[in-house]
């Protein structure tokens, strides 16, 4: 029995720059760490490995470059690692990564039964948070998402029982196995890689998947496979702002100010 975990390279986002001309993300000189929510996707993984003997394979799509993030999940003690690179995945929006990643997780199961996939919340880059349930759409497995506790896991009677963080409210969900969990940060406190295992990390084996092993309709991958794109993308701007009239001593004149700005703006119709 095995349980895979998603996790994806990402930009460190506090010191990300948007080049002012082509309004793309300037990635040259900018470090990148694994995607914050997923290493505690990857610690609940390990902590279940810990407890109940079961496998753990990390998986990620993503640029040659995107083997240290899988080697970073090597030395905290995962089993096998698995970079899904090719440049026909490349220019992927949400619906072409969840096929590829889904994909692979089939390709997977085929080897060994899969009782969890986890992954994050949603990413600090593309911030979506659509792969998750993308993925456990295409493979037909119940998604409980926002998990920020796993209450039970009974892998003989394959049930898993889980809490789950809603805003102002916490929600316990019961579901049969295999199930796909995207989770919060609240979930764990993340363990630290040991020195030997770092080391040992640098020599373990990361397999790349390419699309021939894949073998996925091009169509369907990739830029051509992508329906999304980002149109734009640049920092929110916000204007110097304006004080209109006196709030405290005289609110009504003040809407009534506030009301003839908005009605010159077009912003509001009486
Ligand atoms: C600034 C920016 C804006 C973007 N906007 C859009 C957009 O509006 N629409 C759109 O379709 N695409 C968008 N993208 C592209 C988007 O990054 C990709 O579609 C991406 O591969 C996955 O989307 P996400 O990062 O939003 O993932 P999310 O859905 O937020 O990720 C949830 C979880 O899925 C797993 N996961 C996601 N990607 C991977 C991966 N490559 N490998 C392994 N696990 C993964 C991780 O566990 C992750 O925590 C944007 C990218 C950037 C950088």
């Amino acid at each position: 029995m095995q349980i895979i975990t998603c996790i994806k390279q990402v930009p460190d986002t506090t010191q990300v720059q948007i080049d002012p001309v082509t309004n793309t993300l300037v990635r040259e000189g900018i470090p990148f760490i694994v995607n914050p929510y997923d290493t505690h996707a990857l610690e609940e993984a390990l902590r279940l490995k810990d407890r109940h003997g079961v496998r753990v394979v990390a998986l990620s799509m993503g640029p040659p470059n995107a083997e240290a993030t899988l080697r970073k999940a090597l030395a905290l003690g995962i089993d096998e690692a698995i970079l899904l690179s090719d440049r026909v995945f490349g220019g992927a929006d949400t619906l072409a990564t969840s096929n590829v990643l889904a994909e692979a997780i089939r390709k997977l199961q085929k080897e060994d039964d899969v009782a969890i996939v986890f992954c994050g919340k949603q990413t600090i880059d593309g911030d979506t948070a659509q792969v998750g349930p993308g993925i456990a759409t295409r493979l037909g497995y119940t998604q409980l998402t926002l998990v920020d506790r796993i209450e039970h896991l009974d892998l003989q009677k394959r049930v898993i029982r889980v809490r789950r963080k809603l805003e102002g409210r916490h929600e316990i969900v019961e579901a049969p196995l295999p199930v796909l969990l995207t989770v919060v940060r609240e979930l764990n406190r993340l363990r630290y890689p040991t020195v030997p295992m770092r080391l040992a990390a640098v020599k373990a084996e990361v397999k790349v998947w390419n699309n021939s092993v894949l073998k996925l309709n091009e169509q369907t991958i990739g830029l051509k496979g992508s329906p999304t794109w980002v149109n734009k993308i640049f920092s929110p701007q916000r204007d110097k702002g304006e004080i209109l009239g006196d709030g405290v001593n005289d609110p009504t004149g003040t809407a009534k100010l506030l009301i003839e700005k908005l009605v010159s703006k077009d912003l509001l119709a009486l």
